[in-house]
């Protein structure tokens, strides 16, 4: 591990001033960074520990719901608001990781979370564009079953790993930041770069910009929505694809759809083509298996990871089909 020194911040104010200048890392849980170091894939000379920041769960002044960036994983799943207002975001948490991670990492941390390409982490025999831009990418021709049918590029197909951040960009989360040119607020859809031809810049985050804390909109729609995960085994693992979802149902109609899909893009992949494709339509497997193939038709699969494919479009009719259900 490269050495690098440790402060922690009192305050949000106080951590973009300490994070000035470079090689500066913010530090949540750590459940991902410390492994990084380790590794010697993230080398920080500094880290500026944030776990002091705001925890807050609570109610906003638009009856929406405000989470403090440093807010554990357990506390946002456990919370009773989001287990009854938001319950695609609890159940998203619950199926990301063991307890124990989740006692430790925040929500901060977790959207910022870097892919699980087995190749981004072989930090000796494997090349990869978003350890070394230009070096090439040994996913491309080689084990890509895990990796992205959408939104990927020649230099890179990772995929994001969060399975909350697929619900929280399925409620239209916002993400505010702070940085010492002040604040900005965000939809969090809109922070992930894609990867292009420098995957190493996965977020539209300037230099030590802080993320402080997420909000979700009002409303009963997400009250009744879900999350499924699909994986390659039983035990916690990272999503072949997942499907976050929200379904109001008037007059036998689709009045209201809210929908993303994880495992398979560089972030947690909005399907606006399928909400478009729903609207309106009547709640049966045939309409939601036309939504899913709208979405996919951009889609790039490659040798390893074509299956992506048919298993998306099956756990998203799964999905939508109980929710339609929950409603009759
Ligand atoms: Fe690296 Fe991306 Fe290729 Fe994985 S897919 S090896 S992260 S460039």
């Amino acid at each position: 591990m490269t050495p690098f020194s440790y402060e922690r911040a009192a305050d949000a104010a106080d951590a973009v001033r300490r994070a000035a200048g470079p090689a500066a890392k913010y530090l949540g849980g750590g459940t991902n960074l410390v492994d990084l170091m380790r590794e010697t894939i993230e080398r920080p000379r500094r880290l500026v520990d944030v776990t002091g920041l705001s925890t807050e769960i609570a109610k906003n002044a638009d009856g929406g719901l405000v989470i403090g960036a440093a807010a554990r994983n357990t506390a946002v799943a456990e919370h009773r608001l989001v287990r009854r207002r938001y319950p695609m975001l609890a159940r998203a948490i619950l199926a990301g990781a063991s307890a124990q991670i989740r006692n430790m990492a925040t929500v901060g941390g977790n959207i910022l979370q870097r892919t699980r390409c087995i190749y981004f982490y072989d930090d000796e025999g494997s090349r990869c564009n978003k350890r070394e831009p230009g070096e090439g990418c040994d996913a491309i021709g080689g084990f890509n079953r895990n990796h992205a049918i959408l939104g990927a590029s020649p230099s890179c197909i990772a995929t994001h790993p969060s399975d909350m951040a697929v619900a929280l960009v399925a409620l239209d989360a916002m993400v505010h930041l702070r940085s010492a040119g002040g604040e900005r607020s965000l939809a969090l859809a809109e922070l992930y770069r894609p990867p292009g031809d420098r995957p190493d810049i996965e977020t539209v985050l300037g230099p030590g910009e802080l993320v402080t804390r997420i909000t979700l909109p009002a409303g009963p729609l997400a009250a009744r929505s879900d999350y499924r995960k699909v994986r390659d085994r039983a035990s916690y693992a990272f999503a072949l694809v997942s499907v976050a979802a929200a379904l109001s149902v008037e007059d036998g109609r689709v009045a209201a759809v809210r929908l993303a899909f994880g495992g398979v893009a560089h972030k947690p992949w909005r399907a606006w083509k399928a909400e478009a494709a729903l609207r309106g339509s009547r709640p049966e497997a045939k309409a939601f298996a036309a939504a899913a193939e709208a979405e996919l038709a951009a889609a790039e699969p490659l040798k390893g990871n074509a299956f992506k494919l048919d298993l998306l479009r099956r756990t998203t009719v799964a999905v939508l089909e109980k929710l339609a259900g929950d409603r009759a």
